[in-house]
């Protein structure tokens, strides 16, 4: 799974992520730069950091989820400040969805993802990018 926060929303993923730690020692977890490092020194997780997410790193987990490699996104996106890679974000959003990626926005939604019965399971049963949506943007 892939865990992002901007840095306002930081101090709210790290109390989740606390919340949930014992859960989330059982996944493989990727993380952009500065929120990983924060999960691996507050919580001794261990987390796979990719570039921050400002030099690229929602670029490089938005790659991981069209490779197919990200199962779950929780991504803490500030609704109050502009970024200086907004760009990155909606692309990273976006290709979530295309993916059919699962995407928590907010406290509130990675609560119900990460207690979900489809948590963790195989939950696909098409291949990544077999949307109904995803056919309808490559017309087929
Ligand atoms: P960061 O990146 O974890 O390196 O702060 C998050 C982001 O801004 O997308």
């Amino acid at each position: 799974m892939a865990l992002v926060a901007h840095d306002n929303c930081k101090v709210d993923l790290l109390e989740w992520a606390e919340f949930n730690r014992d859960v989330l020692r059982d996944h493989v977890v990727v993380a952009t730069g500065t929120t990983g490092t924060m999960l691996e020194y507050e919580l001794g997780l261990d987390v796979t950091r990719v570039n921050s997410g400002p030099l690229g790193g929602d670029l490089q987990i938005g790659a991981r989820i069209s490779e197919g490699a990200i199962d779950v996104l929780v991504f803490l996106w500030d609704p109050l400040e502009p970024q200086p890679h907004d760009p990155d974000v909606k692309a990273l959003l976006r290709i979530a969805t295309l993916c059919d990626v699962p995407v928590a926005c907010n406290r509130a939604t990675a609560d119900f993802l990460i207690s979900s019965p489809l948590f963790g399971g195989d939950r696909r049963t098409r291949p990544a990018h077999d949307s109904a949506r995803s056919r309808r943007a490559r017309g087929a």
